[in-house]
């Protein structure tokens, strides 16, 4: 899967080359990364013992800025996964129009086996790892699947150690107190908000009450479902890795949240569904697994799980008419043509999901000023920024007549293209 995963990546670079007229040389370059670097990182477990962890980061393109992008744990990590990782973020910054190149990491563990401790000096020992190649102009981390801000101001902190000054601006999604900036754990599901609200407008659909499911109930999944329901959309289904909640009617979701809590995960105990006027409640509220929700008649589907969570086998069953892709790689390589002559609009992770490293790019900003510009103004400079991704990119796919997908790529290779071209 993750060998695919890059190579399926590179398959939107071909295309979107072709259909955007992108000179061939450029295209070259960014078929491999700048630099890739392997670590072996020995972390002293609570038993005494000394294990050694395997990490990466791959620095794909500076073209545009620093390189940027998050730190995974996980133990199904790879070089091969960073790499279209890393990928990905190239394209993200350069199609949102930020300063930042693209860049990923991870390490092979599974950190749901570890203590806090040996969290901590793990993450501790990622920067003594790859200490060289980090700072706020060279190289930029964030959190990405597994990693918190808890992790990320650890990381922080030993670089100042090291480097024997204060530097925050060299990893992004911080504790507020280390130099983080409030919008930034919302920033990624409120981006997809603002994307989906404008897409919706250019493609000529009604904003109100529209029916969503949304797969993955974490950071990004449980932050759009509560939005969407708040602004009048009818959240019928949201889900974990192991079930669903399913209501009609539409499901409370602030409710749901809260309770979640102190449930550990979506169970029965917590399906609460709205009592909705001219609605019968239709049989209530009923927990159905995670591939019923892909299936299931509704307007907009969102996955905000896992990779490859739609794919081949199970493309032909979807009914939404519109696809908020706000996972990494949501939608496998495969399953683009089935969706496509299904006539579904599918929004690509690129754009959907854009939001968290836009939210990065306003906290790398207010540490470089020494500024915060508080809740506020943080969200309106991120509407901005994802409004105004979502124009260019719906009026790309327009020009071009192609999906918003080779859209978004071709919006992203132009800049890239500019900036390569002067290099070489
Ligand atoms: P998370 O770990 O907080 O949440 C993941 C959710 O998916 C959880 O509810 C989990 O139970 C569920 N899940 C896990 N395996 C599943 C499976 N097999 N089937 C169905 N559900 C499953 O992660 P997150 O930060 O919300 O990230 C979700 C996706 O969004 C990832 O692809 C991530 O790369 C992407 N993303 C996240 C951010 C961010 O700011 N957090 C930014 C951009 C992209």
């Amino acid at each position: 899967m993750a060998a695919d995963f890059f190579k399926n990546s590179l398959k939107n670079l071909d295309e979107a080359g072709r259909v955007g007229k992108i000179d061939s040389e450029v295209l070259k370059i960014l078929q491999s990364p700048e630099r890739t670097l392997e670590a072996n990182l020995p972390v002293r477990m609570d038993s005494g013992e000394l294990k050694i962890f395997k990490a990466w980061r791959v620095q794909y393109s500076s073209s545009l800025g620093p390189y940027k992008g998050g730190i995974r744990f996980h133990p199904e990590s790879s070089l091969e996964e960073v790499e279209a990782l890393s990928f990905l973020m190239t394209f993200k910054n350069a199609a949102l129009g930020l300063a930042f190149g693209g860049g990923k990491g991870a390490v092979k563990v599974n950190p749901k086996e570890m203590s806090s401790g040996e969290l901590e000096r793990l993450s501790r020992a990622f920067v003594r790892g790859f200490y060289d190649v980090f700072g706020p102009d060279k190289d930029v981390p964030a959190p990405d699947v597994n990693t918190n801000p808890t992790v990320l101001g650890w990381m922080s902190d030993e670089f100042d150690k090291i480097a024997g000054k204060k530097t925050p601006r060299a990893f992004t999604g911080k504790p507020l107190e280390l130099g983080g900036i409030v919008s930034r754990e919302s920033s990624t599901g409120y981006g997809g908000f603002i994307v989906i609200r404008e897409i919706l407008k250019f493609a000529g659909y009604p904003s109100s009450a529209l029916k969503v499911a949304v797969q993955g109930f974490g950071n990004v999944g449980s932050h759009l479902a509560e939005i969407l329901d708040e602004s009048g959309f009818r959240v019928v289904a949201v889900s974990d890795s192991k079930s669903a909640l399913y209501a009609n009617g539409g499901l409370d979701i602030r409710k749901i949240i809260k309770d979640r809590e102190k449930e550990g995960r979506l169970t029965k105990n917590i399906c609460y569904y709205k009592n909705v006027e001219n609605l019968s409640s239709e049989e209530g509220c009923e927990v159905i697994s995670n591939e019923d929700l892909l299936k299931l008649d509704t307007d907009i589907l969102i996955p905000a799980a896992i990779e490859g969570a739609i794919n081949a086998s199970n493309a032909g069953d979807i009914k939404a008419k519109i696809i908020l892709e706000m996972s990494n790689g949501g939608i496998s390589e495969n399953a683009y043509e089935i969706l496509a002559g299904k006539n579904i609009l599918v929004i690509p992770d690129i754009l959907a999901n854009g939001g968290g490293v836009a939210g990065s790019f306003l906290e790398w900003l207010s540490n470089r000023e020494n500024r915060l510009l508080g809740a506020e103004k943080e969200f309106k400079k991120l509407e901005e920024y994802m409004a105004n991704a979502a124009k260019n990119i719906w009026d790309k796919s327009l020009e071009l007549k192609t999906n918003l997908r080779i859209a978004a790529y071709v919006v992203a290779l132009e800049r890239l293209s500019k900036e390569i071209k002067n290099k070489i």
